[in-house]
């Protein structure tokens, strides 16, 4: 009997060390994974550490300059590359760890017969950009398994359900029309990109899809978001994969965002994706993320859900928030334009 989920992890290999005080740590990936045991789910689950990604591999997405200024800077003992992220002496091999893993978990998954993968390692990667690092993230993990799937003739849906607007793999991805990525994130917020406006470009049109969410979101106010624009949108794309950036930072309880979603809200968002995604066709990938028993709860009841099993450890949120407005501007603007076909 096979393992249903394939999960890459390499807590002894991550050498990505944050100065004092700074909320994206090495602890996250022990409670993501801590999250696999609490939902009661550890057997069904195969875990392995990736090989490291190759410099060919990396420049599918990032430039060999940064790729370079990356590995040169925490050679040299580490530092900011931005105001927000800092690498350390062992960041880069941690990177190509990180790297390595999301390329894998896809090929694995191509040849294999699991119901789903999760990348379970850290730094995040949805806000580095080809040729810089960003909001924490060094390389883009996501982007690089999306392209893999690319240039094997595969269509790709991204959906990026963290709290935060994943300007890198938009950018990434703005005038491709095979890769589509769709992302529901507080706004206006960090990182400043994300209106329901920036829909692709050239052939890319109407293949990436934003949906602003305010302050004080609640968790039902997502969930709808999800069943009357990201479901509707991913459909009509037909992916032959879809591929989860799957932040847990829209909790209620994390320290950085300001939305109100519960590990239950995310199991819901997680039967969605799998609705979308072709059998076996399913991945997530941990971006986001801060407080670390949200974080924990969240992973469990995502990958909990992909099993079909009722683990839900917090209430689903009821209550509708304020949110509705935002959500019709967004999809009547979709609609308007000819993204948005509802059904
Ligand atoms: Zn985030």
């Amino acid at each position: 009997v096979g393992y249903e989920l394939l999960v890459a992890c390499d807590l002894e290999g991550d050498s990505h060390r944050p100065p004092p005080g700074h909320p994206e740590i090495p602890e996250r990936a022990v409670a993501a994974m801590s999250g696999i045991e609490r939902a009661g789910i550890k057997e069904a689950v195969e875990v392995f550490k990736p090989r490291k990604a190759s410099l060919e591999e990396l420049l599918a997405v990032h430039s060999a300059e940064y790729v370079r200024l990356l590995e040169d800077t925490c050679r040299a003992g580490g530092g900011y590359l931005d105001p927000d992220t800092y690498v350390s002496p062992g960041s880069f091999d941690t990177a190509l760890l990180c790297a390595g893993g999301a390329i894998e978990i896809v090929s694995r998954m191509a040849s294999g017969s699991y119901k789903a993968g999760f990348l379970c390692m850290r730094p995040p990667g949805h806000h580095a950009l080809p040729s810089r690092a960003m909001g924490f993230c060094l390389v883009n993990n996501v982007g690089l398994a999306a392209k893999w799937l690319e240039d094997r003739g595969q269509r790709v849906a991204i959906i990026d359900w963290d709290v935060h607007h994943g300007n890198g793999t938009q950018d990434v991805f703005y005038s491709d029309h095979r890769v589509m990525y769709v992302s529901t994130h507080q706004y206006p917020f960090y990182p400043g990109t994300g209106h329901y406006s920036e829909v692709g470009e050239g052939r890319g049109w109407g293949t990436t899809v934003n949906v602003p969410l305010p302050a004080g979101t609640s968790g039902a106010a997502l969930r709808q978001a999800f069943e009357t624009i990201v479901a509707p949108v991913v459909e009509r794309f037909s992916p032959d994969w879809v591929l989860v950036s799957a932040g847990f930072d829209a909790h209620r309880d994390d320290p950085l965002a300001m939305l109100e979603a519960t590990s239950g809200d995310f199991w819901h968002l997680a039967r969605v994706v799998a609705q979308l995604a072709p059998s076996g066709r399913l991945a997530f990938f941990l971006e986001g993320g801060y407080d670390l028993q949200a974080l924990s709860l969240s992973v469990g009841a995502t990958l909990a859900a992909v099993l079909s099993l009722p683990y839900r450890p917090e209430q689903p949120s009821s209550a509708p928030g304020t949110a509705q407005p935002a959500i019709e501007r967004a999809k009547r603007h979709l609609e308007d334009v000819g993204v948005l076909v509802s059904r």
